[in-house]
């Protein structure tokens, strides 16, 4: 079966099999448990920025492109009154009493400071508060220098139940569809010198250095993983109802083949898988290396029961993310001075460029997904390659202890990295039951 890849993963010392069974055996089933929990389903995005790049290109009104939107009262308290700023970031702290309200950001989730009626308390805090922001927002300004994305929490973001609006195929083809993958391809990947056509062929890619070849790969890695959930849960019929039409998803071979067999696509639909381990790899590197931050977050969503269930899960979930035998190894990258650190800057600033074009995706669901894999992705550069993560504590630091790390993740990060992860976790499952379906 061409979707049986053997051997090692280009640009790795690792073999697919061994990410197989490691996946589908340890990381999968837990992932999906995690990913099932409030803190990891809700998700803050932003849908209705303007593409800053062509107008010419009306939203998709495909029925299976809508986005449900969350009910008030879903959305668990701890995360309503979350605000992504000072608080919890300067002082690392989750006592809701601080967590004010004086920086309310027009959000309507957010508790409206004219309800805060403990006068004194909200003296003390407009004036710890005050500080508070200005340190804050230098502290941001520094950080978002280190960024790999564009943030979402905006006054326009809203929380969405990733669980209600699962990813799947939509119907968004064609030329939309198409212009996204261009530009990405064309305009934000490196390519190889004199390199002019759209796409470039994998037994190309050797022409380009090892950083640029990364990017290429974690790109199509996220490209196949993408097209993977469309295959396996695609849209086999559907029946019509005027109250609520409704569809049956499930995997559909013939759509695999197409879009990766040697014989569609030229022979790079194998390597284009190659690349969903790859990227798989990178991700998995990322929260090995952050494991000893993140297994001191709070996970605060306001349940005192679930908070904990989700730091027990997260903390099990790490030590297992560490056992893998075999990480990509970031430190060979971005080596050798000003040239190095100017290669740097130029990936970031693709991959930023590839973040604001996901608000040109003319589907909402597609663009949902593809916001947050983008951004978990960012999470993950910005993890491996800022430097901020390098010197953090050897795990087993005692509960309660922040891991010293110079500056915090912020929950979107967080969530997004656990849920794009969780995708390619996922792609990699669904690999093996084609595979099952093929033999079969
Ligand atoms: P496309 O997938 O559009 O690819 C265009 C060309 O890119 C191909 O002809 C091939 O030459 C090359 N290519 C294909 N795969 C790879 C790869 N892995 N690496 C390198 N090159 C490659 N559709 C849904 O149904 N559900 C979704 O959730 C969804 N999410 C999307 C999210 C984003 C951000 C975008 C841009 C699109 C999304 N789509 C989604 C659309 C989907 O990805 C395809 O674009 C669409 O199904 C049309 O497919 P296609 O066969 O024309 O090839």
């Amino acid at each position: 079966c061409f979707c049986k890849l053997k051997g090692r993963i280009d640009d790795c010392s690792c073999n697919v099999d061994t990410v197989d069974h490691f996946n589908n055996m340890k990381i999968f089933p837990r992932l999906r448990s995690l990913l099932s929990k409030d803190y990891f389903r809700f998700y803050k995005v932003n849908l209705k920025r303007e593409c800053p790049f062509w107008t010419d290109d009306s939203r998709c009104a495909i029925r299976y492109c809508h986005v449900q939107a969350c009910q008030e009262e879903d959305i668990p308290p701890g995360l309503k009154q979350y605000n992504p700023n000072p608080m919890n970031s300067l002082f690392g702290n989750q006592d809701m009493s601080l967590r004010v309200i004086h920086f309310y950001d027009g959000n309507e989730d957010c508790e409206d400071p004219e309800n805060d009626h403990d006068e004194e308390l909200g003296f003390i805090n407009t004036t710890i508060s005050a500080a508070a922001y200005e340190e804050f927002e230098k502290w941001q300004a520094h950080d978002a220098l280190d960024n790999f994305c564009e943030v979402d929490e905006d006054k326009d973001a809203q929380y969405v139940d990733l669980l209600l609006n699962p990813e799947r195929y939509t119907g968004y083809k064609g030329k939309s569809a198409h212009r996204i993958w261009n530009s990405i391809y064309k305009e934000n990947c490196f390519r190889p010198e004199n390199h002019y056509d759209l796409f470039i062929q994998t037994n190309q890619l050797n022409r380009m250095c090892l950083e640029k070849r990364v990017f290429y790969r974690v790109i199509s890695g996220m490209h196949a993983s993408i097209n993977i959930h469309l295959c396996s849960k695609y849209l086999l019929s559907e029946k019509e109802s005027l109250i609520a039409p409704s569809g049956k998803w499930g995997p559909n071979l013939e759509e695999f083949k197409r879009r990766f067999s040697p014989l569609t696509t030229d022979n790079e639909g194998p390597h284009w898988l190659r690349n969903l381990y790859f990227i798989y790899l990178l991700e998995l590197r990322a929260l090995a290396k952050a494991a000893p931050y993140l297994a001191n977050e709070e996970f605060y969503t306001g349940s005192d029961e679930d908070d904990r269930d989700v730091r027990h899960a997260v903390k099990e979930f790490l030590s297992v993310v560490r056992s893998f035998p075999n990480h990509f190894d970031e430190s060979c990258m971005f080596n050798g001075g000003a040239q190095a650190r100017k290669l740097k800057e130029e990936f970031r600033q693709h991959f930023r460029n590839i973040s604001v074009i996901m608000d040109c995706v003319g589907c909402d669901k597609c663009k949902l997904w593809g916001k947050l894999q983008v951004q978990g992705l960012g999470a993950a550069l910005k993890i491996l390659f800022s430097g901020k993560f390098d010197s953090l504590s050897p795990p087993g630091i005692e509960p309660g202890q922040k891991a010293k790390s110079q500056f915090q993740l912020q929950r979107g990060e967080i969530v997004t990295l656990f849920n794009a992860f969780g995708r390619l976790s996922n792609s990699i499952n669904e690999l093996e039951s084609f595979r099952k379906i093929l033999r079969e």
